[in-house]
């Protein structure tokens, strides 16, 4: 009960988001090319999590800037899946965080919006933010 708790504060305060099936790409979000080490944090998603995903099926975008972006109703968010276009955005100053990465990725791996415990918290939990 206390990780669901955390989990839904670390939306509300905006340092990790939990994506929409709707939204459009966030404002000022601009193309990405994958990180060299981006594979390799998948893989440790996709082992973790027990799912395989083709990693070249997820397009990255970042959004410019010192500080987290708007996605929907969520402000200051550094970090969304979009499951319509599967893609992950991340505010620019995360990008290099893997931490903050292999969270949004384990949502495009698991293709869920939501946060379940069983991953977020126990069998990815010192992979992920949470
Ligand atoms: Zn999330």
């Amino acid at each position: 009960m206390t990780a669901l708790i955390l989990v839904v504060t670390a939306c509300v305060a905006g340092i990790v988001a939990c994506g929409s099936t709707t939204d459009p790409l966030p404002k000022g979000a601009i193309p990405l090319v994958p990180r060299v080490i981006y594979p390799t944090w998948w893989s440790e998603v996709e082992q973790c999590s027990g799912e395989t995903v083709d990693f070249s099926t997820v397009k990255w975008y970042y959004v410019p800037g010192d500080g987290g972006f708007q996605s929907g109703t969520s402000a200051d968010v550094v970090g969304v899946w979009e499951p319509a276009g599967n893609s992950i955005t991340l505010a620019e100053y995360v990008i290099d965080n893997p931490l903050v990465v292999r969270h949004e990725m384990l949502h495009a791996v698991l293709k869920r919006v939501d946060h379940p415990p069983e991953f977020f918290v126990n069998a990815c939990g010192v992979l992920v933010t949470h």
